[in-house]
């Protein structure tokens, strides 16, 4: 829930005049950008207004923060708070941000509910405990110039935030009813479950593997498929695209990139 006076500073945030060059790099970096409707567009930036004026952004090994790279982080954050009530990553302070992938010493999975993304060389990463995200801007900018391979690091890294909204880690946002949950639970443990037994038996997927370590990466990769490749995801896994679309209240069908099968 969101209170009064929050509430209202967010609603003059939105309502701001867009700052200048904002809309330009958006348009150049985010490819999914031009394809939304004029209204989503419009709420998108007035997120981003809400977003920036919030969170706290750290350039790390040498890189200069610029608002290219705040925007363009930005955007994508906020692509799945479109249309919901939200209450903009409330676990979430700090980005912090490298210029390229970064090496990390943990290997394999290191607790504490932080989550890692990438082999050794890592292009994201947050915490629920730390309240921050790390990002590699060259991952950031591949992500939003190619918005139909199915990766995308941003999508990922702030799935897992929502995730962390109920204080679990467990692959499940907070759902409106318990009839959301149970509906939820059904379809996502049959679907992870499918996804396991092909990555135990090497049969290829749309989804990424990597979904396979737990459910908490589930959730993760299967937001990024449902941005990004919605067209083959609807295809292959019809009741999971449908409880995506009902928990992001959005059909990215509808504005895709993604080239028909
Ligand atoms: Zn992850």
């Amino acid at each position: 829930m969101v209170f009064g006076l929050t509430r209202r500073r967010r609603e003059r945030l939105r309502a701001q005049p867009v700052p200048a060059g904002w809309r330009a790099i958006v348009e150049q970096n985010v490819r999914i950008f031009r394809r939304l409707p004029p209204e989503d567009q419009t709420e998108l930036l007035g997120h981003m207004q809400v977003f920036l004026a919030e969170k706290h952004f750290e350039g790390c090994g040498g890189l200069e923060l610029t608002d290219e790279i705040r925007v363009t982080i930005a955007a994508q954050a906020c692509l799945l708070l479109l249309h919901r009530e939200t209450d903009y990553y409330p676990n979430l302070t700090s980005i912090l941000v490298y210029p390229s992938e970064y090496v990390a010493h943990e290997a394999g999975p290191i607790g504490g509910g932080i989550w890692e993304e990438g082999d050794h060389d890592r292009l994201g990463e947050t915490a629920q405990s730390l309240g921050a995200l790390v990002l590699a801007w060259d991952a950031v900018r591949r992500g939003a110039a190619v918005p139909d391979d199915g990766m995308n690091v941003v999508l990922h890294e702030f799935a897992h935030q929502l995730d962390f909204e109920d204080h679990l880690a467990d692959g499940t946002p907070a759902l409106p009813t318990r009839a959301d949950y149970a509906a939820w639970a059904r379809v996502m443990s049959a679907e992870f479950e499918v996804l396991r037994q092909a990555d135990e038996s090497g049969a290829p997927t749309l989804i990424d593997k990597y979904g396979a370590t737990n459910p908490a990466e589930f959730f993760a990769v299967v937001t990024e498929a449902f941005f990004e490749r919605p067209r083959a995801l609807r295809e292959l896994h019809p009741e999971l695209y449908a409880e995506l679309q009902r928990f992001y209240q959005q059909d990215p069908m509808t504005y895709s990139s993604e080239p028909a099968r």
